[in-house]
């Protein structure tokens, strides 16, 4: 049986390659990938891998995993952290870490993503040269060989795999809105659950799905901002944005005079999430909060050299605000971003924010599509064999 991977070879460039799907061994499951979401972060390393980014190529990428197990080691249930008894034939999301569980951050913290124990591999481009075996290595393939210690969960049936795939930045969004509303109520320092209004930068998947975990813990009202108009109306559509402001029609000021317009007293907004990943969002973020607000980032989650001119006095302290970060998530967020899907599947269309699937063979494309200025989804995805 042969499949294939799709393997950054070079700057802005993702190639198909054949492999023999290798025999697995008894802690080893082969898993048919599903759908595989392309991540901004996947994005960037697209675009900057030989400029500014220094990466072993080839590699595969991909770490928003779906998949059907295919084959089951004799003991693989023994060796991996599953929810349960795994079944040939059962579709499931994966971490993409493989975690110690014994380093500082592991056991004082249980901050799985930010694990720096000797550990194996995990999925995507951290797993090194895809020429060697087991070639199926990351997300974007139509198959990944899973080794022991890979975190597993079960999706169930009435979960399409479009929401499937959506697990892990979903992770994000709700991390975000879980700081947010971690505020002590007794002082109403919390104030987006029960009614509060929320500004959001940026309609990428990570934005959206912020909406999507702010609307179940109770904004009043959500003000998406950002572009294409096509992702705005998505967000409309599954009920999860209430206002939207198209970032390419609009300047900054007018923008943040808007969200202010929109809010009591024209006050801003009670909680800012920045998702746009641009370090210009996090200045307008800050313009559009009220003072005594919340402000969450985890828009520009890859460190490089970008920077941007903060004023201290004004931006921050004057508003004598709170604010919190969300970088890569630990594993448990992946569970419960599950479960949150699973419970809310009737209620939110998650498979509309997926506006384009396409073959592994056609992986360049994907990443050429998530550039595109005005037909870009709020989420594109790979397919592979387990589809
Ligand atoms: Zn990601
Ligand atoms: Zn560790």
């Amino acid at each position: 049986m042969r499949g294939t991977v799709a393997a950054l070879v070079g700057n802005r460039r993702v190639e198909p390659r054949e492999f023999l799907v290798p025999e697995i061994g008894d802690g080893e499951i082969l898993l048919g990938i599903g759908l595989t979401g392309v991540c901004g972060s996947d994005l960037h390393r697209f675009q900057d891998v030989g400029t500014k980014l220094d990466l072993a190529l080839p590699v595969v990428m991909g770490h928003e995993i779906s998949g059907r197990v295919l084959k089951l080691g004799r003991r693989a249930n023994d060796v991996m952290r599953t929810d349960g008894p795994l079944r040939e034939s059962d579709r499931v999301v994966v971490y993409s870490q493989r975690p110690c569980g014994r380093c500082y951050w592991c056991r004082e913290h249980g901050h799985t993503a930010r694990c720096d124990g000797a550990r194996p591999p995990g999925y995507g481009y951290r797993f090194g040269s895809v020429d060697a075996p087991p070639y199926f290595t990351g997300g974007f393939g139509d198959y990944l060989v899973l080794g022991p210690d890979s975190w597993i969960w079960r999706v169930p049936d009435h979960v399409s795999w479009e929401a499937a795939a959506l697990t892990e930045p979903f992770s994000m969004g709700i991390r975000a809105v879980e700081r947010a509303t971690s505020l002590p109520s007794w002082k109403n320092e919390q104030t987006l659950a029960f009614g509060g209004t929320v500004a959001i930068l940026g309609a990428g998947a990570i934005g959206v799905l912020t909406a999507v975990a702010a609307r179940i813990a109770g904004a009043g009202r959500i003000i998406l901002l950002g572009a294409p108009s096509g992702a705005l109306e998505v967000a409309r559509r599954i009920g999860v944005a209430d206002e939207t402001i198209d970032i390419s029609a609009t300047s900054p000021s007018e923008r943040t005079e808007r969200v202010r317009g929109l809010t009591d007293g024209g006050r801003g907004a009670d909680v800012v999430f920045e998702a746009a990943g641009v370090p210009a969002a996090f200045i307008e973020g800050l313009e559009m909060l009220r003072p005594l607000g919340t402000y969450v980032e985890l828009g520009l989650m890859v460190p490089t050299e970008q920077t941007v001119a903060l004023n201290v006095g004004r931006h921050i302290t004057s508003k004598d605000l709170v604010m919190f970060a969300v970088a890569a998530q630990p594993a448990q967020a992946i569970g419960k971003a599950l479960r949150t899907i699973a419970t809310t599947a009737d209620r939110y269309d998650y498979a509309a924010l997926v506006g384009a699937t396409l073959p592994i063979a056609e992986t360049q494309a994907a990443f050429e599509l998530m550039e595109h200025p005005s037909d870009k989804p709020v989420k594109v995805a790979v397919r592979g064999a387990g589809y």
